[in-house]
Formats: structure tokens, sequence, C-alpha cells
């Protein structure tokens, strides 16, 4: 039987029109419009098309957005004073630094200047450690791996006792959505490039989640039947059928694997617009937080 196709567009519409009806009171009850500041460093071709989505959304729900674009051979003291000044700004209730930083600047001294309470992307250490700490309760999480945990959450009755594989350990999305998966009650295997018997061990898996940024990694043989398949990768891939020459693909062969698994979510289409909705949604909380 062919698995749900989980429908990420759809939950991250509902997200950023709740988002927007929120923020539409927020404005109509005297409160200013929730302020977004982006920091760019460098000119990384990747990192300015995230953006740049990143400023359409704010534009859709209601959010101010503010660039900041900074050249690739700035220094660590000059990032860190213009998040100082983020910080101290009024109008401006979150900040996101984007990553990657250029070589040479120290990600995490800057990452850890962003004051707790506009961390809207949640990588401030602080953050991230009180996602470890089992009584405490982060300002923000990370907003891809928030928005995984919509997706299942919405798509799995009940996560507690499920056996849950995380395939990468990065900061931004396997280390982070394994905490979650941990604080969800759920027994949790994270494998990375030098993990053992990796298929063996995805075969256990009741849920997936995919983010290595290899394309169409997981095959269907490593699949445990009705498994839920969360796929965080976009690898983009030459194809000389599509009129680009070429298409986005995740880490799980979503052709065959659809065919075991119990619901997938595609690429495109799928965990990357959570990554959005879970931005302005967090965007949102920063004003409300600040009152
Ligand atoms: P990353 O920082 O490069 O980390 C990759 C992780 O995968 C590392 O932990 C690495 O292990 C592990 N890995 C690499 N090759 C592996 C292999 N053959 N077997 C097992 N583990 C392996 O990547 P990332 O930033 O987490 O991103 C991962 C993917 O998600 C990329 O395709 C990226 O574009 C995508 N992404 C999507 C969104 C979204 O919104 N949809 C957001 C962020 C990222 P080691 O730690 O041992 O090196």
């Amino acid at each position: 039987m062919s698995a749900v196709i989980i429908d990420a567009k759809r939950i991250a519409e509902e997200i950023k029109a709740e988002v927007a009806s929120e923020i539409k009171l927020l404005v109509s009850s005297g409160k200013p419009k929730p302020g977004l500041a982006t920091v760019l460093v460098g000119d990384d071709p990747a990192s300015h098309v995230y953006v740049k989505s990143k400023h359409k959304a704010c534009e859709l729900v209601g959010i101010e957005s503010f660039s900041y674009e900074l050249p690739a051979s700035s220094t660590q003291q000059e990032v860190e004073n213009l998040v100082k000044r983020l910080n101290d700004d009024p109008n401006v209730s979150g900040i996101l630094v984007q990553m990657p930083l250029p070589e040479g600047l120290d990600k995490y001294r800057i990452l850890s200047s962003v004051a707790i309470t506009k961390d809207v992307d949640g990588f401030n250490p602080m953050n991230l450690g009180w996602l470890a700490q089992k009584d405490s309760k982060p300002k923000f999480i990370p907003c891809t791996p928030a928005g995984i945990m919509v997706l299942l959450e919405k798509t799995v009755p009940s996560l507690q006792g499920k056996n849950a594989v995380v395939l990468g350990r990065s900061e931004i999305v396997g280390m982070p959505v394994a905490l979650l998966l941990v604080r969800a009650n759920t027994t949790l295997t994270i494998c990375h490039s030098k993990t053992r018997n990796i298929s063996e061990i995805v075969r256990q898996a009741d849920i997936l989640v995919a983010a290595i940024g290899k394309p169409n990694y997981v095959k269907a043989d490593w699949v445990k039947p009705g498994a839920v398949i969360i796929d965080v990768g976009i690898n983009r891939i030459d194809d000389p059928t599509h009129p680009k020459g070429s298409r986005l693909v995740g880490d799980v062969s979503f052709d065959e694997v659809k065919e075991i698994a119990g619901a997938i979510t595609p690429v495109p289409g799928g965990v990357g617009l959570m990554t959005i909705a879970m931005l302005m949604s967090n965007t949102l909380r920063a004003a409300k937080m600040s009152g």
C-alpha cells in the first residue's frame, strides 16, 4: 500500500494563517507589528535565496522585516556589534543570523550574542542547552526541528514509546530534533557518518528523520513497513528531463520508499515549508514576549 503523503504545505499554510490573524489582532489593539531582522554575512547564493523567502513570508503574514547584509570580510566585532544594536532596537522582535557564516568568524560567539528573548532561530547555546535539560523550557525551539515535530504530532497519534531514528547530528537539525524526540518519550537512535550498519538501524524505526544531505540515500529495503518518514534533505541533482536540467530531491528515495512507508514528506513541498512557518510563529512569540 502506498504511504500517506504528509501535507506539509497545508499544515504550514494553516500555521501562517493563524500567525497572520493573531498579528492583525495585535495591531488592531494598538501594538506595533512584530519585526524580524535578518543578518546575512557574505555572498553565499543559497543563503540569499533563503533570506529572501523569509522576508516574503514576513510580508504575507504582516511581520515587518529588516535586512542587514555585511561583506564576507566583516570582522567578528562588526558582526557582534550589529547583533547588539538589533538586541537594543525596539522595532526588532526577532533576530536571525543566517548560517553558514564565512570562515574565520566564530559562529558560537555570534549566536551567543543574540538576546535570548529575540533568538527566533533558537540557536543561542542557552536555548539549545535548555532543550537538553529535562525540566527546562527553551524560549525558542529551532525552526526546522520544531516544524518536524508539528508534522509528527499531526501524523502519529502517540509518539510515546516509538522507536525513532534520526540520520544526522547537526546543530541545526539532527541534534535538536533528537532532543525533541527524546522529550516526546520516543526511544531514540542517532546515526551519523561513523555509524555502522545504518540500514539495519533504520529498519527498526517507527519514525525516521533523515537529515544528512545525501540524495536518495535511504532505500525502500531499509524501511519498516508502515514507518513515518520525515525527509529533511534538500539536494539538487542533475536531471536532463527537467526544464532546468536539475531538480531537488530529499535524502530518501521517495518513489520506492513511499510504497513501504505509512506516511512520508515530499521534497520539495515538505519540511522546508514548515521551517518558514515556524519562523513566523517564533517571531510572533518574540513580539508577544516583549509585551
Ligand atoms: P550537515 O550540517 O552537513 O550535517 C549532516 C549530518 O549528516 C552530519 O551529522 C553527518 O555526520 C551526517 N552524515 C553525512 N553523511 C552521512 C552518511 N552517509 N550516513 C550517515 N550520516 C551522515 O547538514 P544539515 O545542515 O543538518 O542539513 C542536512 C540536510 O537537510 C541538507 O540536505 C540540508 O540542505 C537540509 N536542510 C533542510 C532544511 C529545511 O528546512 N528543509 C533545513 C536545514 C537543512 P557527521 O556528524 O559524522 O559528519
